[in-house]
């Protein structure tokens, strides 16, 4: 799930590339590569870590076209040799790939076969070799790397900058857009994001296009025919697209303080797009949700409020794991896709095969221009502005609360839907609002700062939401968290309950409410310690958070304190919140 860049225009593009690099940082960012072409030569500055080392920049000389990736490692370790562009044999040209080719192994057998030597431990020099093979019979670079292209298995976006100042790029599955400025110079990114602060006009690339740029002009081409095919340039419609921290220390705690702003984008959107959604949900047979991570938490909250407020046979399914239900899917059936990118590898590949069988597709999507988008019948923005910060909190409760609207419109209650949803926005904004709410969870994250596991207990609409908080505490602080059904405690896990377990629980003053009171007495008589996360106290709890009582949306406003607590157990911790290790936010590869 790497970031890809490039620029040509008239300036100097070694420093343009680099902040399209940055706001594609949370794309991976274990090492980074920057290419300029001038005098019909190639110069790369590869580093390893996040972009920092800009000093390096300064070998490069004043040039006005070049390409740029940040890595998200999947093949060969994490060094300056793997790091994108990988140079061809004679350094004419210099290629980096979003992806994975996954029959990169027997295409690297040929190529040693035919005397290629191969460098790096990458997928990718494999494509830059077949490159170089196809040249040797076909004299136009973007002919040889279509016929490149067309040899590779799997999703892989590939960019490429040659010495005599020509970019091709080729998008199959990883994203890819274009961006224009007011002045005609061009970008071709991974995300319209990216851009945004300096083009004014985008477009997006299809999967099974190129790319071409030479002497200042674009021209797209279908892999396929290799047609020219023509191209209207569209109007960037980015809502807030301000990537900064402004008064907070990190982009994850500014955008859990969005969240309300998130939901007022809901609220604005238009009826009949949520009629004609239900319209279509209550035809069908069976409703899939489906996301990967905190996208699939979110799912499977949707998938709960369909089967609660509009009586719908919903399941929901997480990416990576769906394919098992795809013999099932019918074209009677309908497939909910929450995502911040609507670029997620796992999730595409899930849809594709739905939409093949015929099934309608409803995506809730934040980045404009999205493959997920695209490819919808329903097509839902989230509008809730950037979310930088690779651990996702105002998307997610973006997400589940449209899903609730979207469940109330199907059993004919959109208009009390909207009001419930105003009353959560200001109840929220008051609690966010509060600092002595924030101080309380700020307290608790202290003392959970030397605990090792964390257990999260949750029943009916509190049990994905613990999820969340499962989610947001392993990725902010490395400490094992379990999240699991209230009632289900008492068949496994209650064995490791014993003095100094520290249980978190979420709950709403609704039926599952014993339950949950059971549940907490169980772990308390083993000597477990409970904090409660809900809107009213009870004395079984050993210490409690009070949210505000928003009836039908309780669960959401419970999962803000989680999102603070795994916010502050992590700083506490000194861990890298806005990216945490190992992870990337659009996971564009399987
Ligand atoms: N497979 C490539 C590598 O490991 C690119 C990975 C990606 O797109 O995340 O270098």
């Amino acid at each position: 799930m790497c970031g890809i860049f490039a620029y040509a225009g008239k300036n100097n593009a070694a420093p343009i590339l680099i902040e399209g690099l940055k706001r594609l940082e949370y794309r991976g960012y274990d090492s980074w590569g920057v290419a300029v072409q001038e005098n019909n030569a190639i110069h790369v500055v590869k580093e390893v870590g996040k972009i920092s080392k800009i000093d390096s920049l300064n070998q490069l000389p004043h040039a006005k076209i070049g390409i740029a990736h940040t890595r998200w490692a999947t093949h060969g370790g994490i060094t300056q040799t793997n790091a994108h562009p990988h140079y061809s044999s004679d350094n004419s040209f210099v290629l980096a790939q979003n992806g994975i080719v996954q029959n990169y192994e027997p295409l690297k057998e040929m190529l040693q076969k035919k005397g290629y030597k191969f460098i790096s431990e990458t997928d990718t020099e494999v494509i830059v070799r077949l490159v170089e093979e196809k040249l040797l019979g076909i004299s136009s670079l973007r002919l040889a790397v279509r016929a490149a292209v067309k040899e590779l298995e799997g999703r892989n976006t590939v960019i490429l900058l040659s010495n005599k100042g020509e970019i091709i790029a080729a998008r199959n599955g990883s994203p890819l857009v274009a961006g224009r400025t007011a002045s005609d110079d061009l970008i071709v990114s991974s995300d319209t994001l990216s851009f945004a602060p300096i083009a004014q006009k985008m477009l997006v690339i299809d999967n099974g296009q190129i790319v071409q740029i030479h002497d200042k002009e674009m021209h797209i081409f279908d892999i396929t025919s290799d047609k020219e095919l023509k191209y209207n340039w569209e109007d960037i419609n980015l809502r807030n697209d301000k990537v900064d921290k402004e008064e907070f220390d990190h982009f994850l705690i500014k955008e859990i303080h969005e969240t309300p702003k998130a939901l007022e984008q809901i609220v604005r959107q238009d009826k009949k797009s949520y009629l004609a959604l239900a319209h279509a949900l209550k035809a069908a047979r069976t409703v899939y949700t489906i996301g990967s991570g905190t996208a699939g938490v979110a799912a499977a909250q949707i998938a709960y409020y369909l089967r609660e407020f509009a009586k719908i046979n919903a399941i929901s399914l997480v990416g990576a794991d769906a394919l098992e239900y795809v013999e099932l899917f019918s074209k009677e059936d309908v497939i909910i896709a929450p995502s911040q990118s609507g670029e997620t590898a796992d999730v595409l590949e899930v849809l594709e095969f739905a939409h093949k069988k015929g099934l309608k597709i409803a995506s809730y999507v934040n980045m404009p221009g999205a493959m997920m988008t695209r490819m919808s019948d329903f097509k839902f923005m989230a509008e809730a502005g950037p979310e930088v910060s690779v651990v996702s909190t105002k998307i997610f409760t973006s997400q589940i609360t449209w899903g609730y609207l979207v469940a109330k419109t199907v059993s004919d209650g959109f208009d009390e839907g909207i009001t419930h949803i105003n009353s959560l926005i200001e109840a929220m904004k008051r609690y966010l609002k509060n600092q002595s709410n924030i101080n309380l969870v700020k307290n608790l994250a202290e003392k959970l700062i030397n605990v090792d596991d964390i257990f999260l207990l949750g029943k009916g609409q509190n049990f994905y939401i613990v999820k969340e908080g499962m989610v947001k505490l392993i990725e902010c602080t490395y400490k094992h968290a379990h999240a699991m059904p209230a009632g289900d405690l008492k068949h496994y896990a209650i064995t490791l309950m014993q003095p100094g377990v520290q249980i978190l629980v979420a709950f709403s003053d609704d039926s599952s409410m014993s339950d949950v009171i059971n549940a907490v007495n169980e772990v308390k008589t083993r000597g477990a310690e409970v904090t409660a996360i809900g809107s009213k106290s009870s004395k079984n709890f050993n210490s409690f958070i009070k949210v505000p009582e928003v009836k039908e949306l309780n669960s959401v406003m419970n999962v803000i304190p989680l999102q603070l607590l795994a916010y502050y157990i992590g700083i506490q911790l000194g861990n890298e919140v806005d990216k945490p290790r190992n992870i990337a936010k659009s996971v564009t590869v399987k």
